[in-house]
């Protein structure tokens, strides 16, 4: 099993919750005023950040998938 990060931009609002949640899986791009995914394969390690992050989203455009390789 691995964790994915999926990513919508064109949802994003820019309100940074994300990066502020997990700043390992998030940064920021001022230009476009929207999040960047840094890494959307993630080891377990980063699950709690990863779930906080969507969960903090007021937008929606952030989701969590379990895939078996
Ligand atoms: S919390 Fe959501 S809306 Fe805000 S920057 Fe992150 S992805 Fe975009």
């Amino acid at each position: 099993m691995s964790l994915h990060v999926i990513f919508e931009p064109a949802k994003c609002q820019g309100y940074a919750n994300c990066l502020i949640e997990a700043p390992e899986i998030w940064d920021f791009d001022e230009d476009e005023n929207r999040a960047v995914l840094r890494q959307d394969m993630l080891d377990d390690t980063l699950r709690a950040k990863a779930e906080a992050s969507a969960r903090c989203c007021p937008a929606q455009a952030i989701s969590i998938e379990e895939r078996t390789p």
